[in-house]
């Protein structure tokens, strides 16, 4: 039975994801390590998060273990955590960006890293055969609450960036929480490096009224408006649980997360030249043009951020990330992480004096198209059979089946995957034409969303 998807387990508080799902994943969990050594704790700020934390912690603590508990912290601030903590894992309750209605269950292994797909099995392994275990009155672990998280965590970052650099620069920063956990961190960072900021949705919400969690320019629309009403030198919207970062210019321009990716890839090649970067199939062919030069390479992978770092750390590579703005830089730790991005951000626009928006200009101009379409999670086996015939028919493109299926063309490449953690079904389409991205975005989701349709009205006459 498969329960952790491409970033942990998400699901509906109060539908599956009950307190009882927690006792038995966390227990199970547990079983795995035979209730041996410490482990740790942390939330996002989610309404369930606190509860469903505490069932964690006081699951861990019947097993045996010692319990750390960090409280509410970013998901890479707990990765950061794990190993400076040496605790065995860490167990982190976030549905990330997801609507309200979520909550999940991550899995951090001892390195920091997210656990490896097979440790996500041998959880689930052990789950269906109910194997959690509890100890008697002598062995119960203790819980203790860990308040310094955050700020080992910042330190960390600001090992890592040139911070006298970053204040000669006296930056102006809006940075938008989006009322998840980089309340504790990024505001907390920005004044360490001596940045100027005004600070939105800082505070907890896990009804998100300022906006929904994920930072889509559409959802975060009000903001990118208020970077150029409060002159600042750019704008950051975190998602829920801090692992990624969006930026927009001072001119008030959106920044898409694959230009960020190619931003970072290049300095880092140029630092390291013949350096590799990983990154999932959905990202965008800028990042191969702009390190070529430096001699660097590509390497292509599933989605999720477990498998990219996992593939960080085989192939030491200088710089991975994802294209929706989940970057990971091997100078800190293998963890998409938000605040790291942020602090690099500022040290590239100290080190070259120029503005984000004319960095941004100076990479290739590529246009990366993105599409939904809901998709109930049953079909997603099905659709993904009959995709390849859908795209092949009118393509004749080079196909690859790394991760979904994608159709790369003269004209550009088009991507069709269900996701891994929502009832969708994501496509992506790149192309150095606007308009040409748009229609093979929009093209394939037409096709995608008629087949979603066959196929539901095909299981309806089944049952
Ligand atoms: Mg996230």
């Amino acid at each position: 039975m498969r329960l952790f998807g491409t970033n942990g387990i998400r699901e509906v508080v109060g539908g599956t994801l009950d307190a009882r799902f927690v006792t038995d994943i966390v227990g199970a969990v547990a079983e795995v390590h035979e209730g041996k050594g410490t482990a740790i704790v942390g939330t996002d700020a989610r309404t369930s998060s606190p509860a469903l934390g505490r069932i964690a912690a006081g699951t861990l603590a019947m097993a045996g273990m010692d319990v750390l508990e960090l409280g509410i912290l970013p998901t890479p601030a707990i990765q950061y955590n794990v190993p400076r903590l040496h605790a065995s894992f860490a167990v982190v309750i976030t549905a990330s960006h997801n609507p309200p209605e979520f909550n999940g269950i991550k899995g951090i292994a001892a390195d920091g890293l997210e656990f490896p797909r097979e440790l996500e099995e041998r959880v689930e392994a052990a789950y269906a055969a109910r194997r959690g275990r509890t100890v008697d009155f002598a062995r119960v672990g203790t819980i203790t609450p860990v308040p310094d998280g955050a700020s080992r965590y910042v330190d960390g970052i600001l090992s890592c960036v040139n911070v006298d650099r970053i204040r000669q620069r006296k930056l102006r920063v809006l940075v938008d929480c989006g009322n998840g956990t980089s309340t504790v961190s990024s505001p907390l960072l920005l004044q360490k490096l001596g940045v100027r900021y005004v600070a939105l949705n800082a505070t907890f919400d896990g009804t998100f009224p300022g906006h929904l969690s994920e930072p889509t320019e559409a959802n975060v629309a009000g903001t990118v408006r208020t970077v150029t009403a409060v002159g600042a030198d750019f704008g950051v919207v975190h998602d829920g649980d801090a692992d990624r970062s969006v930026f927009i210019d001072e001119k008030g321009r959106y920044i898409p997360g694959e230009k960020m990716l190619a931003l970072f890839a290049r300095e880092a090649v140029r630092a390291h030249p013949g350096g590799l970067v990983v990154t999932p199939v959905t990202s965008s062919d800028a990042v191969a043009e702009v390190i070529a030069p430096f001699g660097g390479s590509v390497l292509f992978t599933r989605v999720g951020s477990p498998v990219v770092a996992r593939a960080m750390q085989e192939h030491k590579a200088v710089m991975g990330g994802e294209e929706n703005g989940g970057l990971i830089f091997a100078d800190h730790q293998l963890a998409r992480d938000g605040a790291v991005t942020l602090a690099k951000v500022s040290e590239i626009l100290a080190t070259t004096g120029q503005p984000l928006s004319e960095l941004i200009d100076s990479l290739p101009p590529y246009h990366l198209v993105k599409e939904k379409v809901a998709c109930p999670v049953p079909l997603r086996a099905k659709l993904l059979d009959a995709v390849p015939g859908l795209l092949d028919a009118d393509s004749g493109g080079e196909v690859t089946r790394i991760d979904g299926v994608k159709v790369r063309t003269s004209k550009g490449w088009v991507l069709v995957r269900p996701s891994g953690t929502e009832p969708l079904c994501r496509i992506f389409a790149e192309s150095r034409d606007r308009a040409v991205a748009e229609e093979l975005a929009r093209g394939t989701a037409r096709r995608v969303a008629s087949l979603v349709e066959d196929l539901e009205r095909e299981s309806l006459a089944r049952a």
